[in-house]
């Protein structure tokens, strides 16, 4: 049964890819994706898939894992009665929300969010800094290849107090990284981690003046790197935060001003600016 519960998940993850890049390049030629997509959908038992691909049409997230501080579906919000968590546990069969139906899984670990000192903000500040800080601001990546510049970022989300376990974080990016590169084209790339428990759609943002090559569809090295964690009910809102950035960074003219800048207070007042009319 594990191995249906993985086929699921990946399943999924295509899934995502997909609208992914049809949100990020909307010209792209998608029939390799798609084709995985058939194929993992055939080994599927019948019943499964076609359970699947009906809450697929209503909501893109149909498997989720149990959120471990309360035991609740990650998908509902609703408590899973502790008999059934056990019961996931051991994954000896394929099982469902009993309140929303989505698939369940257990992961058993999952980097979190690190909790908000109390008393800190609680309204969500406007625009790009719901999203972002300038502390995660790096005007110059170390790194001179796709895996230590994703790893470097996840790090830097670690050491600035925003996720815990930055190197699992950059393994599980580098994972999703190999179903599909996240580069598009203008030098830009959007690694990213999902079902981070806890807190908020996070993005550190990483500068190469001399490039990377990220796996961009043309060759085209990756110079602007986005870093992207989202936690499991911000999956479908992910793709809005996406869209912007690529609205954003369309022109060369937005790249090269993000580019021109040496310090993280100057990424940031040029992400701010640029971004004003794009992300709200
Ligand atoms: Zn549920």
């Amino acid at each position: 049964m594990k191995q249906i519960l993985n086929q699921l998940i990946q399943l999924q993850e295509l899934n995502f890819a997909l609208s992914e890049q049809k949100t990020s390049n909307p010209e792209a030629r998608l029939t390799q994706l798609e084709e995985s997509i058939n194929k993992l959908v055939e080994k599927l038992p019948e019943d499964i898939a076609s359970r699947y691909q009906r809450m697929q049409q209503r909501a893109p997230l149909v498997v989720v894992p149990i959120a471990h501080i309360n035991n609740t579906c990650a998908g509902c919000g609703i408590a899973v009665p502790v008999a059934l968590v056990n019961e996931i546990r051991k994954s000896e069969q394929i099982l469902s929300c009993q309140n929303c139906g989505r698939f369940l899984y257990y992961l058993e670990n999952t980097p979190r969010r690190v909790p908000k000192a109390p008393g800190a903000r609680v309204e969500p500040p406007p625009g790009i800094a719901r999203f972002s800080d300038m502390a995660l601001m790096l005007p110059k990546l170390a790194a001179d290849n796709r895996d230590d510049a994703v790893k470097e970022l996840a790090m830097l989300m670690t050491t600035q107090g925003f996720v815990e376990e930055g190197d699992k974080l950059g393994d599980l990016a580098l994972r999703r990284e190999s179903v599909i590169s996240t580069a598009v084209e203008g030098g830009i790339a959007f690694p990213h981690v999902r079902n981070i428990e806890g807190g908020s759609l996070t993005f550190a943002l990483g500068l190469k003046e001399s490039g990377l090559k990220f796996g961009a569809p043309d060759g085209e090295l990756t110079k602007i790197v986005f870093f992207i964690v989202i936690p499991t009910p911000a999956s479908a809102f992910y793709l809005r935060l996406l869209a912007g950035l690529v609205g954003t960074f369309r022109t060369a003219k937005a790249r090269n001003a993000l580019l021109k800048c040496g310090t993280p207070e100057k990424m940031w007042q040029t992400l701010t600016s640029l971004t004003s009319g794009t992300i709200s």
